[in-house]
């Protein structure tokens, strides 16, 4: 299924779906997400037809002074989907892969994202189109602070809030933090999320979205009566896919896959997830080790194991690998790593697929979290945020596997009619219909 305009018979040029071969468009998946949910739920089509674009979405080009002596120019997106229940909220990646499409699309996932696990906020995102890794840290600093510099109009605790990303962390928030408070000439440490800790940040934000993931994980494979002895294939080795390896190994399950850009590290029997992690660490490639054999990144996908999940990039199972996919439970905590073509194939194979709405909210919800200790000017121990998180995420599983029941469809679904009717509801509420 895609998506082109169209001329209706009033003339207004509306967005319909045709069949066609299908091209990894993130953003057309978002929309082809929506249409299918509201096939189902028939929410006002005027509340649905303004869900299909972000409300504002801004380009700028941000000029950096390189170590050189050189300028360069970088491309940056910020788009504001929704914030009919509270202000946008969604991160900032740092990647070559960056459009405006994808942009738009995360956006969108943010909406449903944070509906989903019923926190007040909305769905924004932003992203810059550079090879973080070719910067050094003085060029990094100089590029997002220069980013903020340029969103700085939109962005505001009450109005907009950024948070890490691919390729962005607590350090790339402490400098954007640091900007918006030089120009704002205000102490504002709710802006942002995803701080480091001595600027306001969050106990146990560096991990919440793999945390939150494994809560997630847990329940769904309980559900599908696969227990402890499960194996499980990674593919992303960074922020949210080598938290979650190193909790899921703590909690006893078997990590037979590990793969990160470049390679897949596989062992029947279970790696050494520490072993692993040290290595990459170190050296920066993963490891061979005794019985492990090294295999092309994208093997990851289709190894034996009962539970996949994809923590990489958008679009890493599409229909032309998805057929190869011998796990019995996908947990996305990549967004969008699945494409719509693929899911048809999946859900035929009798596969459950945890969608990354519901999946990597963990992260979203503690940032929500870290806005709300910066409100108070108090904060909580470690312990008190995983607590409220697990009861975030736990409760969210279950209202999503209801609605699951209820329309007799798969969890992306569910979790989409959840998120939909809640956004659909604030909307008519504030009667933008
Ligand atoms: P990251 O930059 O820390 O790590 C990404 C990992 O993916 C790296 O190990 C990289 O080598 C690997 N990778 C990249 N391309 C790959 C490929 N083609 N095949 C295999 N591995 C590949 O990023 P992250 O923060 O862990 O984010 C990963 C995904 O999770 C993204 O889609 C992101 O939007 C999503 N996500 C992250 C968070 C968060 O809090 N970090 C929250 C929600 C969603």
């Amino acid at each position: 299924m895609k998506y082109k305009y169209a001329n209706t018979e009033s003339g207004v040029r509306r967005f319909v779906i045709c069949r066609r071969n299908i091209m990894n468009n993130p953003l057309e998946s978002a929309r082809q997400q929506l249409t299918e949910v509201q096939s189902i739920l028939k929410i006002n089509p005027n509340i649905f037809e303004r869900l299909l674009y972000p409300e504002r979405m801004i380009e700028v080009a941000v000029a950096v002074t390189m170590d050189d002596g050189t300028t360069k120019v970088f491309t940056g997106y910020r788009s504001q989907h929704n914030n009919a229940r509270g202000p946008y909220k969604g991160g900032i990646r740092f990647h070559l892969g960056v459009t405006r499409g994808e942009v738009m699309a995360l956006s969108m996932w943010m909406t449903w994202k944070t509906a989903v696990v019923d926190i007040p906020l909305g769905g924004g995102k932003g992203g810059v189109v550079v090879d973080a890794k070719k910067l050094s840290d003085r060029e990094l600093e100089a590029l997002s602070r220069g980013y903020m510099r340029a969103i700085f109009p939109l962005v505001g605790k009450n109005q907009d809030i950024p948070a890490p990303d691919v390729s962005t962390d607590a350090r790339v928030m402490g400098w954007m933090l640091d900007e918006y408070e030089t120009l704002s000439r205000e102490s504002s440490s709710g802006v942002i999320t995803g701080k480091p800790l001595s600027l306001g940040g969050s106990l146990g934000r560096d991990y919440a979205t793999a945390q939150g993931a494994f809560y997630v994980l847990e329940r769904a494979a309980a559900k599908l009566h696969l227990g402890k002895v499960a194996t499980v294939a990674i593919q992303g080795f960074g922020n949210g896919g080598g938290h979650l390896a190193r909790m899921l190994e703590k909690a006893g399950y078997r990590v037979v896959a590990i793969a990160d850009s470049k390679s897949t590290v596989y062992r029947s029997g279970g790696l050494d997830v520490k072993e692993v992690d040290e290595h990459k660490r170190v050296t920066g490639t993963l490891k061979t080790c005794v019985g492990c054999e090294k295999l092309p990144s994208e093997a990851v996908l289709s190894l034996p194991a009962d539970i996949l999940v994809p923590a990489a990039l958008e679009n890493a199972l599409h229909a032309g690998n998805a057929n190869a996919v011998q796990a019995k439970l996908i947990v996305e905590i990549a967004n969008g790593p699945t494409t719509p073509e693929a899911e048809e194939i999946l859900l035929g194979k009798g596969i459950t697929v945890v969608p990354d709405i519901l999946a990597n909210a963990g992260g979203v919800v503690v940032s929500y979290f870290e806005q709300v200790q910066n409100a108070m000017n108090y904060f909580w121990t470690e312990a008190e945020v995983n607590v409220k998180l697990k009861e975030k995420m736990e409760t969210a599983f279950e209202a999503v596997w209801n609605e699951k029941e209820r329309y007799n469809t798969s969890v992306r679904m569910g979790a989409y009619a959840l998120a939909v009717k809640r956004v659909a509801q604030a909307m008519q509420d504030r009667g933008r219909i």
